[in-house]
């Protein structure tokens, strides 16, 4: 992928120490999301960092789901997850794995444990279980349970897996160290009793690992070499490696934490973007609000819009939140070179050209896009009438208006010029039509008088526009940080995030537009065919991000 240069990180200089000094001899990372919620921007991130790093030293990257949790999970996710990484233009190695492939084996490391006296069966419940825990400035105590015989615990384990005993009655607890300073190494939870159907394993097991107790042998499974993951890892690291010290694993992976992506006006938690979407805040997780990478996509961001985005924004291990600006700019930078040009009016008025005959029609041409001749060039019939946008005419100028007003001239994109005369208005005294001439040979060239015409307004033929609905998304929070205040993340949506326009008129080639593809709307900002049409079947677009930061400098929105 012919990407931004890249800058080194701190996970680039170990992997090259690694392969230098022979610490490793291949590099093998994973992308191990679990399937509880659609892909945000920040899990775009990781897929960057682990497939990037294994492509840029000729490693493999796994795409491995971390399918531990039935209750919450489901192929739904499973599949859209699937979906988004291949968009984002990634390919894993192998087929796409599955903790659950592994259950069998924890299962017989669980076993191993309690043979070996470092796992035993406990019937404290969770409220005592978190009492004799102790805190971070007091030891545990030990659990009654912590010293019952390896063949008892193997006896109750068996009776866990099978179903014979309710949820909460007892764990497989590892026999760690309950004075540990470090909380996840006093005697941690290996498998909870869950009579919980899985989306893959149906209802072969009643008990389901832990996370911590997955994670770490999932990788040594699969040979990764590197494991990464965020911050948040980092105090269950020497968990991982206890386990990886313990158990007759067929490889030893190393962990290593980099901070998350936060970034602002925006919120990358699963669980309250879930909440959004249930209750209703949304359209879904596609909603091109959303900052999921499906909402992303339907929104009109493209794959290598994201991928420069993650790649500017750096790897490190200290928290900080980006601004939504740069990532804005990598989309517009990205769209204002690939997107072809097209016109569409948002709200149209009628022109009518007094000097131009009925019947006449004439085609003018127009580059697809200014700096790709490639791309080539678009047909745009010309004739007596033509939509203009409502808000490109004024009864009164102002020396910031440059465009029509009554006797006045303005160019119309990649055609004449012209000079409006007079309006039409209805009942209501609303101005329904306006009357205008054109000045035949201004085609391509300046009036040859040497008039100045400064202002260039957008336009399509009336008899051959294509009806479109539009819709214009602005960011989804009207604070930096969504959390903050008092109603949290649902006090502070912005109720003006989607203005939806119907009856908008476009070019006549927009009507072959293939979903996702994407435009200039000169004048008005870059939009993308969506997949669902409007209202009475006509097309709908959605507006990516407009032209200009207009959140900059303390402005409020389009
Ligand atoms: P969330 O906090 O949104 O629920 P998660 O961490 O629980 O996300 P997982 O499915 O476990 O979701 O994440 C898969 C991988 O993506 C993990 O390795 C996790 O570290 C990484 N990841 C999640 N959020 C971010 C983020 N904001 N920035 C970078 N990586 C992330
Ligand atoms: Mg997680």
């Amino acid at each position: 992928m012919s990407d931004a240069p890249k800058v080194s990180h701190f996970l680039r200089t170990i992997i090259r120490e690694d392969l230098a000094t022979g610490r490793a001899t291949r590099v093998a990372t994973r992308f191990p999301p679990e399937p509880n919620g659609y892909l945000h921007i920040g899990h775009a991130k990781s897929i960057c960092v682990n497939f990037g790093l294994a492509a840029e030293f000729g490693g493999l990257c796994n795409l491995r789901f971390d399918d531990t949790n039935p209750e919450t999970e489901d192929t739904e996710y499973v599949d859209s997850i699937i979906e988004d990484v291949r968009w984002l233009g990634f390919a894993w190695d192998g087929a796409v794995r599955f903790a659950s492939d592994y259950f069998t084996q924890f299962y017989a490391w669980a076993q191993h444990l309690v043979r070996e006296g470092r796992a035993f069966v406990c019937e404290l419940d969770a409220a005592q279980m978190r009492e004799y825990r102790g805190t971070l400035t007091e030891p545990g105590r030990p659990s009654p349970w912590r010293d019952r015989p390896a063949a008892e615990s193997l006896a109750l384990l068996e009776r866990m897996r099978g179903g014979d005993i309710p949820e909460g009655r007892m764990t497989l607890r590892a026999r760690i160290d309950m004075a540990a300073p470090n909380l996840n190494l006093r005697d941690p939870v290996l498998y909870r009793i869950r009579h919980a159907h899985h989306h893959r394993t149906g209802d072969a097991w009643h008990i389901y690992p832990s996370y911590d107790f997955a994670h770490g042998q999932e990788d040594a499974i699969e040979q990764i070499t590197h494991s990464i993951c965020t911050l948040e890892f980092e105090d269950h690291r020497p968990l991982y490696d206890w386990f990886i010290d313990n158990l007759p694993v067929p490889s030893r992976p190393r962990q290593y934490e980099f901070a998350r992506l936060n970034l602002s006006y925006t919120v990358t938690s699963k669980r309250k973007l879930k909440q959004l979407v249930e209750d209703g805040h949304v359209e879904g997780w596609d909603d091109p609000r959303m900052p999921t990478i499906s909402g992303l996509r339907r929104r009109g961001v493209s794959p290598a819009a994201l991928r420069d985005f993650v790649e500017r924004t750096g790897v490190s291990r200290s928290e900080s939140v980006v601004d939504l600006g740069m990532l804005e700019f990598c989309i517009r930078d990205d769209l204002d070179k690939h997107a072809p040009r097209a016109m569409c009016v948002l709200r149209p008025l009628k022109l009518v050209l007094t000097n131009w005959p009925a019947d006449r029609r004439e085609e003018l041409h127009a580059p697809a896009h200014p700096q790709k001749p490639e791309l080539g060039v678009r047909m745009l019939p010309f004739a007596r009438e033509l939509w203009i946008d409502r808000e490109d005419f004024r009864m009164e100028g102002g020396k910031d208006f440059k465009r029509l007003v009554p006797g006045g001239e303005v160019r119309l994109r990649n055609s004449y010029v012209i000079r409006a005369e007079s309006v039409q208005r209805d009942a209501s005294g609303e101005i329904v039509e306006i009357h205008a001439s054109v000045d035949p040979d201004t085609l391509g060239r300046n009036p040859a008088d040497g008039r100045k015409v400064k202002g260039v307004i957008h336009w399509v033929a009336v008899d051959s526009a294509v009806d479109g609905e539009l819709r214009l998304y602005d960011r989804l929070f009207r604070d930096a940080q969504p959390d903050s205040g008092e109603g949290g993340f649902l006090g502070n949506l912005n109720p003006d995030s989607l203005v939806v326009l119907g009856g908008c008129k476009a070019e006549p080639a927009l009507a072959r537009a293939a979903v996702g593809e994407r435009f200039q709307f000169e004048r008005e900002g870059y939009f993308c065919r969506d997949p669902r049409a409007g209202a009475g079947g006509v097309p709908v677009f959605n507006r990516t991000i407009g032209l200009r930061d207009t959140w900059a400098d303390g402005g409020k929105g389009h």
